[in-house]
């Protein structure tokens, strides 16, 4: 890889367990990069996957100079290998999105594209491609979200995303934060855009959130950000002398 040149764009996917999607995610990430026009990097962040995407991944660096791999000891879930991804970048903007291609790297320009007006853009999965437990969970969970933390954010999980680098750099950091970035990025200022994407069903591999798994802790996450949402320091200097 070439660290001279400049990136102008970071991609960072978390991966855990996806070798049945990589060799497809790539290619086609590939094509919709390459037709940007700028610089750019992909960095993998395999989350201690137990699977083929560890050699799948080093295969596809092999063949596409661009690719950074990032693997973590262990499992420690989306938020930390979503951060971990983050803080490596070199790209004054970075885009994110899910591994599993249930995010579609088509939306990816479209993203950009308002980030001259804005410092970040979030997507909307209008018409999710999930099971109906899926599905109507995140309902109840956005709405409660919103309802508890004082927001208007139609979808607050979605990892498609394009921001300003400068976005993520102050925000607090926990596992689960993925299902708040949007708020945390917000409260520090920031402008955020909602932008309907597209979003496909899981052909390969398996969901790694569920009822089980998410109800009680992103709760309880919930909790702690409206705590931090109503405690944040505002002031505004109107005089140094
Ligand atoms: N993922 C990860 N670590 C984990 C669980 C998931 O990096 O511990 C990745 C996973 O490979 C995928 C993304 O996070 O790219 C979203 O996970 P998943 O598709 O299982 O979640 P869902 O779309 O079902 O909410
Ligand atoms: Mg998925």
């Amino acid at each position: 890889m070439d660290n001279s040149k400049e990136i102008e764009i970071s991609v960072v996917a978390p991966v855990y367990n996806e070798e049945g999607n990589l060799p497809f995610l790539i290619p086609k990430l590939a094509e919709v990069l390459r037709g940007l026009g700028r610089s750019y990097e992909m960095i993998f962040v395999d989350d201690g996957s137990s699977d083929g995407s560890r050699r799948i991944l080093k295969e596809m660096a092999s063949q596409y100079p661009f690719i950074r791999i990032l693997r973590l000891k262990e499992n420690r879930g989306l938020s930390t290998a979503l951060m971990a991804g983050m803080r490596e970048a070199r790209g004054e903007k970075i885009v994110t999105l899910d591994s599993d291609l249930q995010n579609d790297p088509a939306d990816i320009p479209r993203l950009l594209e308002y980030l001259d007006r804005y410092d970040m853009a979030t997507g909307w999965r209008r018409k999710r491609e999930d099971t109906w437990l899926k599905k109507i969970s995140s309902k109840i969970g956005n709405g409660v979200r919103n309802w508890l933390s004082g927001e208007n954010i139609q979808d607050s999980a979605c990892t498609l995303r394009a921001f300003k680098k400068e976005c993520i750099q102050e925000i607090p950091v926990f596992n689960g934060m993925h299902r708040f970035l949007s708020t945390l990025v917000k409260m520090k200022g920031y402008r955020i855009v909602e932008v309907p994407v597209s979003h496909h069903p899981r052909k390969s591999g398996k969901s790694k959130y569920n009822i089980r798994n998410r109800m009680v802790r992103s709760f309880i996450d919930l909790l702690a950000v409206r705590w931090m949402k109503r405690r944040a320091l505002h002031y505004e200097i109107e005089e140094r002398i």
